[in-house]
């Protein structure tokens, strides 16, 4: 039997690759992006008691209605934009499920995806298996902006979806009001969708605050610039429960789109998970409720960043600004000739810390010499990454 792969350029992803090695090495694993703390035990504890009170059985198609409603009260009173938690909010087995369906949902062969690089792991291989043509461009370096001129340059009759990403995995880069205005000058009047990956929003820090494609009167009050609604009613923009709850095994998130829109999503979702796990939407609708949980995560994870950066300064790696997102990225410039890939190996099975090359989020790999690490963890264990790479160095 021939199997005619539909994604042959494709291997296993990079977070497998680093956390297997990980593993085999008993490396300290700040490759792939997951808290090493415990989540809130009352969110953990409301699950086991939506699991007793009977929460145990298919929740409807869209997910359990509550947490709907609790979602689009959340994001009105965020950004503002009112939401109709019926025909506008689908919940999914994570933010990665709703990228997915999303593009799968209007993407034909033939169209063209412009995607920002580096780009998380998963958006070429979604525009890929279905037809469509990735349009890559890449994020300026050190900062890793976006060059507005090189998008409007790259925009085609074939162009059909932009794809963004908010804080930004895995450079820690955001995007600002001014981009959002860019942003909303190139697809004004035209047929284009965009695909806004919102899952660290609220993972910012360094005085940021999260442009999300939903924001709308309190910008429109400020600067009289009627931005949102040009922007949300083109836009599927994905969200994921693990990142705010530490708790990314839940594997749960959801996806926010104009009615339009979201029909079309569920036509793809109905008949691929058709819907999630009941027990913790149960659970969600009621945790939601505790504002504080989700608006001091920006505090928990800068002061995160402050003590590794502060932790690496004994090590010669250089840091590049970061503002949100999980990840610290460092520079190795002029310490060695190897790939971002063959110091991260060497790194992983020779200090006992794992990373991951930045490289690995480009299609063409280029290499700035630049790795990346997570920070999401015990102080206890930056420290004593820090300490290995610092002695590894010497
Ligand atoms: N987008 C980005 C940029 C991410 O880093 C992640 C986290 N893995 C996701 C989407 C989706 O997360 P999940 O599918 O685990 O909810
Ligand atoms: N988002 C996580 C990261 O960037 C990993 C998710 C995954 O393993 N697919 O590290």
């Amino acid at each position: 039997m021939q199997i005619n792969s539909r994604l042959p350029n494709v291997g296993t992803t990079i977070f497998t690759v680093m956390s297997a090695l990980a593993t085999e090495y008993k490396a300290i694993n700040l490759g792939q992006g997951f808290p090493d703390y415990p989540m809130d035990e009352a969110l953990s504890e409301a699950v086991a008691k939506a699991m007793r009170d009977g929460h145990n059985q298919y929740a409807p198609m869209p997910g359990h209605l509550p947490l709907r409603e609790a979602i689009a009260s959340k994001v009105k009173k965020l950004y503002g934009t009112p939401i109709d938690p019926v025909n506008e909010i689908t919940i999914t087995p994570g933010g990665t499920y709703a990228i997915y369906s999303a593009v799968t949902a209007v993407i034909r062969p033939g169209d063209e995806v412009i995607v920002f690089e580096p780009a998380y792991d998963s958006y070429i291989p979604n525009v890929e298996i279905n037809g469509g043509i990735p349009i890559r461009i890449r994020l300026t370096y050190p900062d890793y902006s976006i060059d507005w001129n090189k998008v409007k340059e790259s925009i085609t009759p074939r162009t059909r979806m932009i794809m963004i990403n908010t804080p930004h995995n895995p450079t820690g880069s955001v995007l600002s009001h001014e981009d959002m205005l860019q942003l909303q000058e190139v697809v004004k009047d035209t047929n284009i969708i965009i695909v806004s990956d919102e899952v660290y929003e609220h993972l910012i820090f360094g005085g940021k605050q999260h442009q999300s494609v939903l924001r709308y009167p309190e910008l429109f009050k400020r600067s009289f610039v009627s931005f949102s609604p040009e922007l949300f009613k083109r836009s599927f923009v994905s969200f994921s429960f693990g990142k705010v709850y530490n708790c990314t095994g839940w594997k749960l998130g959801y996806s926010i789109s104009p009615a339009a829109f979201t029909s079309e999503f569920r036509k793809v979702h109905q008949f691929n998970c058709f819907s999630c796990h009941t027990p913790m939407q149960v659970a969600l609708a009621g945790f939601l409720q505790h504002e504080d949980a989700y608006l001091n995560l920006g505090t928990i994870l800068e002061k995160k960043q402050q003590f590794f950066k502060a932790m690496m300064e004994t090590t010669p790696l250089k840091p590049l600004p970061t503002f949100g997102s999980y990840f610290q990225l460092y520079s190795y410039q002029g310490l060695t000739d190897e790939t971002e890939a063959e110091l991260a190996i060497r790194l992983t099975k020779e200090a006992g810390v794992a990373s991951i090359p930045v490289s690995a989020f480009y299609a063409d790999g280029t290499d700035n010499k630049v790795l990346r690490f997570c920070f999401a963890k015990k102080e206890d264990t930056l420290a004593e990454a820090a300490n290995r790479l610092a002695r590894y160095f010497g």
